[in-house]
């Protein structure tokens, strides 16, 4: 197999490993980004030497509203792996992202929803349950 048809099984590969509904887009550089769930959990970057995993993790920062972005996990450099370690590696990958990704997610005490943390209004309601309750103002 050479290294375009690799590519092309790459691609598929982690469009099948990741969460769905997957999308596809290609940057100018040639390269391939594929997200993942909705919200988004999980973000590959394929270029022509390397694929990069990334999770969608909140970010705690003072002063700032909670922000989801994604944070890099893990890079391999495809071209020096044979096949079967790298599609190993690349779906291990995918799945820790995505579990961190989850792990973040909380119960809506309102709608009893699994929701990902830019949804919640607050710890225990999400933005959608708050929005929709009259609150009175003190
Ligand atoms: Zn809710």
């Amino acid at each position: 197999m050479d290294d375009s048809e690799r590519f092309e099984q790459l691609i598929a590969f982690v469009g099948a490993q990741l969460p769905k509904p997957v999308e596809e887009q290609q940057t100018d550089d040639g390269s391939f980004i594929f997200i993942g769930g909705e919200p988004a959990e999980v973000i590959v970057q394929i270029t022509e030497s390397t694929v990069l995993v990334a999770a969608f993790i909140g970010v705690e920062r003072p002063a700032e509203t909670h922000r989801t972005e994604p944070q890099p996990v893990g890079e391999l450099h495809w071209r020096l792996l044979p096949e079967t370690p790298l599609m190993n590696a690349l779906s291990a990958m995918i799945k820790g992202a995505r579990e961190s990704r989850l792990s973040t997610y909380r119960v809506c005490l309102e709608c009893e929803e699994k929701k990902a943390p830019e949804l919640m209004h607050t710890d225990d309601v999400c933005q959608e349950c708050w929005d929709a309750t009259p609150r009175t103002v003190h």
